[in-house]
């Protein structure tokens, strides 16, 4: 029996996501749960401090006993400050005795060469650096905080740090060009970044782009310019030695990223902060809940739980509401899902609409799979029956 899949009865989960939801400046496009504020903000402290002792408390019930991997995400980590950063990846080294990976997320105008030094000396291992884009005039678009020169400065001390480095791009923006684009892929796999992830800018609600451009379609972003952006990237980075093992990202070898790796092979993990999500089994459920008091008791016995701190809700997904879970998340890997597990109706369709493919016993997708994500994921998520139920508190 694996220690880590989400069937099984462990208490320790495989992996660890705390977030930090400060950042100096909201970005246009950012719909995620982070704040603007100053990095002396004691709210920043007082947050640090709250997190510390709950990663303390979940550690003693033995929820981190068998973490493989942890990501400090954001929002903006590094806003923390070297102090405060370095007491929490020396806590969460401390806590998970069988950790092989630790991210730090980090913003290049917030990365300083202090953080860096004691990065690996705290238990860090690896940081992955929200670069987006290397044009002056799209960072700005952006409402990006950096400039070019300091991401390129604070990627070649990443680099120069010995720490394993990952850098965030974002294609469809305004202003970017195939060429400008064709620029920043090689100008960060010139700099010997050991992974990168890509992703198309989406327009989201409740954001400043939203605002200005939900419902119209504007030409930067369209899909055949996110289609066209994606495959450059392929080409660039393929070319250069990087490996694409999912849609979205790509390593040289040795350097995938085993929490998000974690994330699409079902293994449980424990989210804390604001934003933070959780997917965990009934008994590390009923730990959490020891701990987190408000979350509901949950009578009916279900293989997956997943809780939004957030959002303020636990879902609790069937086993065949999983195996579907497991199966769409799967087909974003380069590896894809084994045949056999796919019903045979399901595969037949993947394949006459070209959006799958067999190789050996593997079904995998294709890149016409992956540029239409939606319908490939959402064909696999049609095998779970009935609707994923819901409790909120
Ligand atoms: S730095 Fe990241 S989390 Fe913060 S506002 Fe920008 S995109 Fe959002």
């Amino acid at each position: 029996m694996s220690l880590t899949n989400n069937n099984s009865p462990v208490e320790s989960v495989g992996a660890l996501y705390v977030h930090i939801p400060f950042c100096v400046q909201k970005c246009a496009y950012c719909d995620f749960a982070s704040s603007a504020t100053c990095a002396d903000d004691p709210a920043i402290d007082a947050y640090l401090a709250s997190q510390l002792s709950d990663i303390r408390r979940f550690a003693e019930l033995g929820l981190l006993r068998e973490c493989k991997t942890a990501y400090i995400g954001g929002g903006t980590p590094t806003i923390l400050g070297t102090k405060g950063l370095m007491e929490l990846v020396g806590e969460i080294r401390n806590v998970c005795p069988q950790l092989e990976e630790l991210t730090f997320e980090a913003n290049p105008d917030t990365l300083d060469d202090t953080m860096l030094t004691n990065a690996s000396t705290y238990g860090a291992t690896r940081v992955s650096i929200g670069v987006q884009s290397l044009e002056d005039i799209e960072l700005k678009e952006l409402r990006r905080v950096h400039d070019a020169q300091t991401a390129q400065n604070k990627v070649r001390a990443a680099v120069a740090s010995g720490l394993d480095v990952s850098v965030d791009l974002m294609c469809a923006i305004p202003e970017q060009t195939d060429e400008s684009w064709q620029r920043t892929l090689l100008d960060v796999v010139g700099m010997g970044v050991d992974h990168v992830s890509v992703y198309p800018l989406a327009i989201e609600e409740g954001t400043e782009f939203g605002r200005l451009y939900l419902g119209m379609q504007p030409t930067w972003n369209d899909e055949e310019v996110q289609a066209r952006r994606m495959i450059a990237a392929r080409d660039v980075l393929e070319e250069a030695g990087y490996c694409r093992y999912e849609v979205a990202s790509y390593a040289k070898q040795g350097k995938r990223c085993l929490h998000n790796i974690a994330y699409w092979t079902g293994i449980t993990y424990l989210g804390l902060g604001t934003g933070a999500a959780s997917m965990l089994n009934p008994r590390q459920y009923e730990l959490v809940r020891s701990v987190y008091c408000k979350l509901p008791h949950i009578h009916d016995e279900c293989p997956r739980i997943r809780i939004s701190l957030l959002g303020r809700e636990v879902e609790l997904l069937s086993s065949d509401q999983a195996t579907a879970e497991d199966l769409m998340l799967g087909m974003r890997l380069v590896d894809g899902v084994a045949s056999e597990s796919v019903p045979a109706s399901t595969r037949t369709k993947l394949i006459e609409e070209k959006l799958a493919r067999t190789e050996g016993n593997r079904l995998v997708p294709t890149t016409r799979g992956w540029l239409l994500g939606n319908e490939l994921y959402g064909t696999m998520w049609d095998i779970a029956k009935g609707e994923v139920q819901t409790l909120s508190w």
